[in-house]
């Protein structure tokens, strides 16, 4: 259930509405839409309750329809969220770019693609330590050891780190490194997870599923903040379908989608869409076109030798030039890369 507030009701009004629809054990979660306040009823209200609220003083109306995600509704805020992460804001006017290795692999190979990415305008370094193979005879991360070298490429080159989580349990080790905890495609619906982020207050970086909807994606996005982190960024990486000319299929309707109907940034992965190197500056390119707040870009200085997703990782000069193809798109649409603040 809904309720619009009429735009004079009164403070002590508004007061007396939320007292009464708490007092029938319902949770309630008031939000600024462009018109006037929004308040989402969140439980299930017994009989006759949404005439009783309809009839308060102060309210305008009462929607019965029940509200699927309150908290990460476009309505439920007057402007779009920012997140801020280490130093960097995304979801503001500037266009953030976050780039590194998909896996940690070793110091040198780290601080290389660190220096590099920081060189060329990322904001933020993403390598995975705890990394969720298709197959458990994959190279499965550096764990720990992996994270330590985040903090240490972080210390050399000013940029804040993000890392995935693939367990609850180690939400607290991961939050002694890392700036972002990224939540994987794979694990876009482990909803245990999705509580465990949300009862912290570390930044999350929430990707889509593979094979999940805009509207899943928004409802996992829901138990995250429901649980009481609001600071979430949702990423869309490429959708299964029929096609195989690519990795995945860039959903790029997501993002103009997203921004009508939730208030959290969103970033494009162009990286896992594609799953080739050649395909990533287009896809990047179209992703800030169709209004994204940011990338995420796979980047190796041997990409020949990763020991996870190089056919898709930029080489370092690769990054360069998409980056400066990115930056035209960027500036035409007034959202300027970001830069971290010196
Ligand atoms: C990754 O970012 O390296 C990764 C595993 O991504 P996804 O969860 O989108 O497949
Ligand atoms: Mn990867």
């Amino acid at each position: 259930m809904i309720a619009s507030l009429s735009d004079n009701c009164t403070l002590a009004q508004k007061a007396a509405i939320l007292r009464f629809i708490e007092s029938h054990g319902l949770r309630v979660h008031v939000g600024e839409a462009g018109a006037g306040t929004i308040v989402s009823i969140i439980g299930n209200p017994e009989p006759g309750l949404g005439e009783m609220i309809a009839a308060l003083p102060g309210v305008e109306s009462v929607s019965l329809e029940a509200p699927r995600y309150p908290f990460v509704a476009r309505e439920a805020r007057s402007a779009p969220s920012t997140v801020r992460v280490s130093d960097v804001v995304i979801g503001g006017r500037g266009t953030a770019v976050i780039a590194g290795p998909c896996s940690v692999e070793s110091e040198s190979q780290l601080l290389t693609i660190a220096r590099a990415v920081a060189k060329e305008g990322a904001v933020l370094l993403r390598g995975g330590a705890f990394k969720p193979r298709t197959s458990p005879y994959s190279f499965q991360g550096l764990g720990e050891q992996g994270l330590a070298l985040l903090a240490l490429a972080r210390e050399e080159t000013g940029l804040g780190v993000v890392s995935e989580v693939v367990a609850p349990e180690d939400i607290p080790l991961m939050n002694r490194y890392v700036d972002m905890l990224q939540v994987g495609s794979r694990n876009m619906q482990n909803f245990r997870l999705l509580s465990a982020v949300g009862e912290q207050p570390t930044p999350v970086l929430l990707k889509r599923g593979l094979m999940s909807t805009i509207e899943e994606l928004l409802l996992a996005a829901e138990y995250i903040v429901a649980a009481g982190n609001p600071r979430v960024v949702l990423c869309e990486r490429g959708i299964r379908s029929f096609e195989t000319a690519t990795r995945g299929t860039l959903d790029i309707s997501a993002v103009p989608v997203l921004k009508e109907r939730t208030h959290l940034p969103v970033l494009i992965d162009p990286s896992h869409a594609a799953g080739k190197r050649s395909l990533v500056p287009s896809l990047a390119a179209a992703g800030i076109a169709a209004g994204a707040d940011g990338l995420i870009i796979e980047v190796h200085d041997r990409p020949d030798e990763a020991l996870s997703d190089g056919p898709q990782s930029l080489t370092l000069d690769g990054f360069a030039e998409t980056m400066e193809l990115v930056g035209k798109v960027a500036d035409a649409l007034g959202r300027p890369l970001a830069v971290v603040p010196a």
